[in-house]
């Protein structure tokens, strides 16, 4: 039986109503009384002239917090001793997507986007044996785009994007794939990573491509404290010389697939750990 709020349970009032008689207000009921009692006798003796301490379970006064430790810029003997490191490492990185041309490679990075390379790489021949050019996906069926592309994820947002972009390759740019920063993500579905993985695999441009490999390994080799991947960029393009930058992306996008995982980084068997601050590490193997 549901319970009753303490106004219905009162006992109804007989007496009569005269105007200008005022009900005299509840008084507080036995429980709260004696749950008032219990509190006082339980509050900790206070000395006279002290303030009473907060009582237990509740917040206390914050500490101040601690500052924050300012961001060391690397040494460049450092850096450049980790550049000398993964060239050994990784003498031969270059882009695992498959590509033939500029527009193949713009189209599998869109592709790659939460998805693995290797599933890329399964999919984009079938796409690019049936629309060869920026001309044959624009004017595709979204329907059999979403249809080859279904297994990479997200295939709706893709097949759009690529239908879009080659639309706009096509308007404004003879159906080829421009060679600036700024025109290419003018384009749908383009941003700086795939800007930069263009601009460098395709064009040898070079640019720092910053993905979750490159961010979380840049920041526990202490090479930028940045959380933002334009700022990672950025702060990238100042401590790697401008002929490594290319390289240094595939070397960290590979070393963080086989040794700096995101959860628990192999440090024991990395050739990088003597130059490691290993900043933000909290489990290794
Ligand atoms: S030492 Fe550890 S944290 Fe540093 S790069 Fe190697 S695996 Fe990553």
């Amino acid at each position: 039986m549901p319970r009753k709020s303490p106004r219905s349970r009162r006992k109804p009032d007989s007496s009569q109503r005269l105007p200008g008689r005022v009900r005299p207000r509840a008084a507080p009921g036995r429980g709260r009384q004696r749950a008032a009692k219990a509190r006082a006798a339980h509050a900790p003796k206070v000395a006279p002239g002290r303030a009473a301490r907060p009582p237990a379970g509740r917040a206390r006064t914050r500490r101040p917090l601690r500052p924050r430790r300012a961001f060391v810029a690397p040494e460049p003997a450092r850096v450049a001793a980790i550049l000398a490191e993964l060239e050994k490492l990784y003498p031969d990185a270059t882009t695992a997507l498959h590509h033939r041309n500029p527009l193949q490679l713009l189209i599998a990075t869109i592709l790659s986007a939460q998805c693995t390379d290797a599933r890329v790489n399964l999919v984009t021949p079938v796409l690019f044996a049936r629309y060869p050019d920026a001309a044959s996906l624009a004017s595709a069926s979204l329907p059999e785009i979403e249809e080859i592309i279904r297994s990479t994820g997200f295939f709706h947002a893709k097949a759009l994007s690529i239908q879009a972009c080659c639309a706009e390759l096509v308007a404004k740019h003879g159906g080829h794939v421009p060679r600036t920063m700024e025109e290419l993500t003018a384009l749908r579905g383009v941003g700086r990573k795939t800007a930069n993985v263009v601009l460098g695999n395709a064009f040898g441009i070079p640019g720092v491509v910053v993905d979750t490999h490159v961010g979380r390994l840049a920041g526990r080799l202490g090479l930028t404290h940045q959380r933002d991947a334009v700022k990672i960029e950025h702060a990238l393009m100042e401590v790697i010389p401008r002929d490594r930058w290319i390289r240094f992306s595939h070397w960290l996008i590979l070393h963080g697939r086989e040794t700096c995982q995101a959860r628990k980084p192999r440090c024991s068997a990395c050739v990088l750990a003597p130059l490691c601050p290993r900043t933000g590490v909290t489990a290794s193997q």
